[in-house]
C-alpha cells in the first residue's frame, strides 16, 4: 500500500477497467519506461464487461475468461495493480504530479495521472427501489448478485429498453425465464440507433417471444415478506402507453395518463436506464467538466497535463471530417481502446489523431448488431433488408455523406461502411439511381464505394 512516504508512481491510473488496462498496456507498448499503478474500487482484478449481460450471465463462459491480463503479466510490465480502493480527494501539482487520497487514508503520490474512471448505472429512484431482489448490471458485483437469485426467480421485469436492457432480457429469456421488458420511451435504443432500426429490433424481438413494452410509466416496486422477516420486489406497479413528458431516471417515474396501472410479477427486477459519467474527481480538481471530463483530441484535460479516457471523457468528435467543434462521450469498449491509445501517445510526448473509426456491437438473441460511425446531425437514411437471410442495415447520411450505418447480422454491410468512412470515402446515394442501389441486398455495398 503507498503512503506519504512512498516513491511517487510514474503515472496512477485510476479506473481499472478496458480503458485503464489498455493505457496500461498501450504505454509499455510504446516503451513507457515509468512504474504504472492501476488502481480501481472494485475487489476484482480487472475485467472484461461485455459478457457479463450474455455469455458468463448464461454460464457459457466462466469467470477467469473475463480476466484481462494475468498477474504475471503485470508483474512483468512493472504495474502495479491496486484493487479496493476508492478514491476521494486529488491534490494536483501545476507540472501534473501530486497525490491520490483514498477513502481508506491510503496515499498514492504520483508524477503523472490519468482518469478513466468510467461511469455508473443511473438509478430509479421510485418507491421501493431498495427491495431485495432489484439490481442494475454495471460491474461484476452487480452481475454476481444478478446470478444468485436468478436461479430462483421465474418472473423477471427489465427496466430500460437500450442495450443492456435488451442484451440481459435475450440472456434471461433464453435460460427460461418469464420475461417482460418496460422502456419508458416510444421506442427501443433511442440514444445509439435511429428510428429503422428501433423498429427492427421491436419485431425482431417480439416474434422471438420477448414481451416489451414502450410508453412504461413504473410508479413503484411492490414490496412482499420474505420467509426471513425481510422484503423483497413482488412485482412492477406500471402504466403503459399513456402520459407524454413523464418517465425518465430519478422519480420520474409517475404521473402517467395510460391504461389503468398493472403489476406485473418479477422476483427479480433488472434496471438498466444509462448511465452518469464519473466526473467528481474531475470537479474536484477543477478541471472543466461538461457530460463528462472535458478533453482535447489528444485525450488531455483541460489542466493540459491529466489524461481522461473512455466512458468519463467528453471529447471532439473523432469522425475524420465531422464538424468542427462537435463533442462526444462514447460508451463503448472500442472506444475505451482506441481512446487510451490516443492518450499514450500524449503521455508520451506525441500527438496522435484518434485512429479508426469509432463501432460497437451489440448481441441480442440471435441478433447480431454492429454500428459503425456516429449517425448524429443525419438528414437522410437508406435501409437495405434481406429478410430471407436475416439482414438488415441502415446507412445515414449528412449533406450527401456517408456518416454511420447500423447493420444487423450484416457484416459485409458493415465492413463496407466502416471502411468506406476510414478512407474518407462516400457511399452515395444522393440520386434516386444511387439510393436504390444502396437498398439493393443483391449489391455488395463495398462495390458501391467512391
Ligand atoms: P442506455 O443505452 O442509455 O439505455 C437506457 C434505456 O433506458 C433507454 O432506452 C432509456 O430511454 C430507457 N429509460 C430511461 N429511463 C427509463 C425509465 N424510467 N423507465 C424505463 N426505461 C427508461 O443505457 P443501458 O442500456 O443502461 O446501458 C448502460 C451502458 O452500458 C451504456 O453506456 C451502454 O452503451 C453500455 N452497454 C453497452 C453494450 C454494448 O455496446 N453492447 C452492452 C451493454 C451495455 P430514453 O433513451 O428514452 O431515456
Amino acid at each position: 500500500m503507498a503512503s506519504d512516504n512512498a516513491a511517487p508512481t510514474g503515472l496512477l491510473i485510476i479506473g481499472a477497467s478496458q480503458s485503464g488496462v489498455q493505457l496500461a498496456i498501450s504505454l509499455r507498448a510504446l516503451g513507457f519506461e515509468e512504474h504504472i499503478t492501476l488502481l480501481g474500487e472494485e475487489n476484482h482484478r480487472p475485467y472484461q464487461r461485455p459478457a457479463l449481460s450474455k455469455e458468463w450471465l448464461q454460464g457459457e463462459v466462466g469467470n477467469e475468461s473475463l480476466i484481462f491480463r494475468s498477474a504475471e503479466y503485470w508483474d512483468e510490465h512493472n504495474v502495479t495493480l491496486v484493487k479496493d480502493q476508492r478514491i476521494t480527494e486529488i491534490r494536483k501539482n501545476p507540472d501534473g504530479s501530486g497525490v491520490a487520497v483514498a477513502e481508506s487514508g491510503a496515499e498514492f503520490p504520483f508524477k503523472r495521472l490519468a482518469l478513466t474512471v468510467g461511469a455508473r448505472a443511473r438509478k430509479l429512484a421510485v418507491d421501493g427501489a431498495d427491495l431485495a431482489g432489484v439490481v442494475y448490471l454495471r460491474n461484476a458485483d452487480d452481475a454476481l448478485a444478478l446470478k444468485a437469485m436468478v436461479g430462483d426467480a421465474t418472473d423477471i421485469v427489465v427496466i430500460g429498453g437500450g442495450f443492456i436492457g435488451l442484451e440481459a432480457a435475450s440472456s434471461l429469456k433464453k435460460m427460461g425465464k418469464n420475461v417482460v421488458l418496460l422502456e419508458h420511451g416510444p421506442r427501443l435504443v433511442g440514444r445509439a440507433v435511429g428510428e429503422a432500426t428501433a423498429e427492427y429490433f421491436l419485431d425482431a424481438h417480439r416474434s422471438r417471444g420477448l414481451d416489451i413494452r414502450l410508453g412504461a410509466r413504473i410508479s413503484r416496486f411492490v414490496p412482499a415478506a420474505t420467509h426471513d422477516g425481510g422484503k423483497a420486489v413482488s412485482g412492477v406497479e406500471v402504466t403503459v402507453g399513456g402520459g407524454t413528458a413523464a418517465g425518465g431516471a430519478a422519480g420520474e417515474g409517475t404521473g402517467a395518463e395510460g391504461t389503468a396501472a398493472e403489476v406485473i410479477p418479477a422476483q427479480i427486477v433488472l434496471v438498466g436506464i444509462g448511465v452518469i459519467p464519473n466526473t467528481e474527481l474531475a470537479e474536484q480538481m477543477g478541471l472543466a467538466v461538461d457530460n463528462g471530463i472535458v478533453v482535447d483530441s489528444h485525450a488531455l484535460a483541460s489542466d493540459g497535463t491529466t489524461v481522461a479516457v473512455g466512458d468519463c471523457a467528453n471529447m471532439p468528435n473523432p469522425v475524420p471530417g465531422s464538424p468542427a467543434g462537435e463533442r462526444i462521450r462514447l460508451e463503448s469498449v472500442n472506444n475505451a481502446i482506441e481512446h487510451a491509445k490516443v492518450a499514450a501517445y500524449s503521455l508520451m510526448g506525441r500527438r496522435e489523431d484518434y485512429a479508426g473509426i469509432p463501432w460497437f456491437w451489440s448481441n441480442q438473441a440471435d441478433l447480431k448488431l454492429q454500428i459503425a460511425g456516429l449517425s448524429m446531425g443525419f438528414d437522410q437514411t437508406v435501409v437495405r433488408r434481406d429478410d430471407e437471410r436475416g439482414k438488415f442495415s441502415v446507412l445515414y447520411y449528412r449533406k450527401g455523406r456517408i456518416i454511420a450505418a447500423d447493420c444487423v447480422n450484416a457484416p459485409l454491410d458493415f465492413m463496407a461502411v466502416k471502411n468506406a468512412l476510414a478512407k474518407r470515402q462516400n457511399i452515395p446515394a444522393d440520386t434516386a439511381e444511387a439510393a436504390a442501389a444502396v437498398a439493393d441486398p443483391a449489391v455488395q455495398l463495398k462495390t458501391l464505394a467512391v
